[in-house]
């Protein structure tokens, strides 16, 4: 009985709470998803360069830096946006970069030997958080309301938008700790696992474009949302944060091979 009474306690302070510092937990699981299946060569390496800390714990630096205005630079590189019906590959991509460019780019500098050790810090962190990004649906959605930011809903009847249900609200509110989520979400056999690892980056994309597309239909402006939607949608949360973890997993086996 106590300890319901504390579960309870828990989940209210969760959806209340500051989403900011929670909504750091999609991240995380996607980082712990991905040390659970990095080769044994990838893993001593990723050891060294982030100095014994792990992928989970590193895997929101990205958005960290984004108070210092310093790195600037790296912002557009969180998501893309492009119209509902176009594949990423045939767009002309933004000059400043996008979700895709810059995992890319943090890919040809890891494999780059002549760059700097710090470099190489900096970009796996940059990586880590960034393949979680690819894998959040409304990361990947239209650029006229900037990837659903602009369109209003109320979440348990606090004021959000379609981006911050899916950056954020849903994940608190399911109440788990990011090492609980993780051993949720991953029930997965090796063949399944590696099915999952498929394909690359575009393709990764494209898919989070598809998801995106469905998700603008999910929702009315204004509409009021909770627990029909959560049921509704808790399993597509799941999948991608399984998807991000397992490719995260793929790509740095790649990279430190
Ligand atoms: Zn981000």
């Amino acid at each position: 009985m106590k300890r319901l009474i504390i579960l309870c306690l828990l989940s209210t302070s969760l959806t209340y709470g500051n989403a900011e510092f929670w909504g750091k937990t999609g991240h995380r699981v996607v980082g712990e998803v991905a040390q659970k299946y990095l080769t044994g060569k990838a893993k001593r390496k990723i050891k060294k360069l982030l100095k014994g800390q792990t992928l989970a714990e590193v895997a929101n630096y990205a958005d960290a830096i984004k108070s210092d205005r310093s790195y600037d630079a790296f912002m557009p590189w969180h998501y893309v946006n492009f119209a509902p019906d176009q594949e990423y590959r045939n767009i002309t991509p933004s000059p400043e970069g996008d979700v895709v460019m810059g995992i890319l780019r943090c890919k040809a500098i890891l494999e780059d030997e002549n760059r700097s050790e710090a470099d190489h810090i900096f970009y796996l962190k940059m990586l880590i958080h960034l393949v979680g990004d690819l894998h959040q649906p409304m990361h990947a959605g239209r650029a006229g309301d900037r990837g659903g930011n602009d369109i209003q809903i109320q979440w348990f009847g606090n004021g959000s938008n379609l981006h911050r249900l899916w950056d954020t609200n849903m994940i608190n509110h399911y109440g788990m700790s990011y090492m609980e989520l993780t051993q949720k979400v991953d029930k997965l056999n090796r063949k399944e696992r590696m099915a999952l690892q498929q394909g690359d980056v575009y393709t990764w994309v494209e898919e989070s474009q598809d998801i995106a597309n469905e998700l603008y239909d999910s929702v009315e402006v204004g509409e009021k949302l909770g627990y029909s939607y959560s049921y509704k949608y808790w399993d597509t949360v799941e999948q991608q944060l399984l998807k991000g973890g397992v490719r995260l997993a793929a790509v740095l086996n790649g990279i430190f091979k």
